[in-house]
C-alpha cells in the first residue's frame, strides 16, 4: 500500500492535534493535552480506487522541541501549516514556519495552509476573503476547518492526499 507522510506545523494551540483527532477518531476533546515532542498517527484513506496509508506527524510548537522538527519535515511529502482564524499572530508566524519548511525541503515542497477554529465566528480576526486573496497571490492552497464541528476536515485530508498523488 502507498504510504504518504504528512506533517502538521504551526503555533501551539491552533488545533493541530484536534484536526488529526477529528479525522482519525471523528471526535473532539475541548481539553486536549498539549503535544510533547512529536506524535504519530495513521489512517487509511480510499481515494480514486486506491487505498493510501496516511502517516500523520503531529508536532509541538514549543521552542524546546524545534530541534526535532527537521527530520519530520524532511521525510514528509507535504506540510500542513495550521493557524487559528481567531489569532492573527498565529497566521503571521506561518511566515517563520514556511521558511523553516523551505530551508529543509526546498522550494518545490507542497504546502497547505489551514485556518482552523472557523466555528468561533464572532472571534474571527482574519476574513476568508483576505486569506483567499493572499493564497492566490502567494500560490498556496488554502483550506478552512473546524476540528470542533468537523467542518471541512475530511475534505482537507482528501485534497492533501490528491495533491501528493498528483505530484508523484
Ligand atoms: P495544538 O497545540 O495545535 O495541537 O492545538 P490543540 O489541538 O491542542 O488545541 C488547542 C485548544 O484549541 C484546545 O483547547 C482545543 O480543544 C481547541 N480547539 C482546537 N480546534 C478547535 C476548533 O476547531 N474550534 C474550537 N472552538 N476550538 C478548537
Ligand atoms: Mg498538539
Amino acid at each position: 500500500m502507498n504510504k504518504f507522510k504528512i506533517c502538521f506545523i504551526g503555533d501551539e494551540g491552533v488545533g493541530k492535534t484536534s484536526i488529526i483527532t477529528r479525522f482519525i477518531y471523528e471526535s473532539f476533546d475541548p481539553e486536549t493535552q498539549s503535544t510533547v515532542g512529536v506524535d504519530f498517527l495513521s489512517k487509511t484513506i480510499h481515494i480514486e480506487n486506491q487505498s493510501i496509508r496516511l502517516q500523520l506527524w503531529d508536532t509541538a510548537g514549543q521552542e524546546r522541541f524545534r530541534c526535532l522538527l527537521p527530520s519530520y519535515i524532511r521525510n514528509s511529502s507535504l506540510a500542513v501549516l495550521v493557524f487559528d482564524v481567531t489569532n492573527q499572530k498565529s497566521f503571521e508566524n506561518l511566515d517563520f514556519w514556511l521558511q523553516t519548511v523551505k530551508e529543509i525541503r526546498g522550494e518545490d515542497v507542497i504546502i497547505f495552509y489551514v485556518g482552523n477554529k472557523t466555528d468561533l465566528t464572532d472571534q474571527r480576526k482574519i476574513s476568508i476573503e483576505d486569506l483567499e486573496q493572499k493564497a492566490q497571490e502567494k500560490g498556496f492552497i488554502y483550506f478552512e476547518t473546524s476540528a470542533k464541528s468537523g467542518f471541512n476536515i475530511k475534505q482537507m485530508f482528501q485534497k492533501v492526499t490528491l495533491a501528493i498523488m498528483n505530484n508523484e
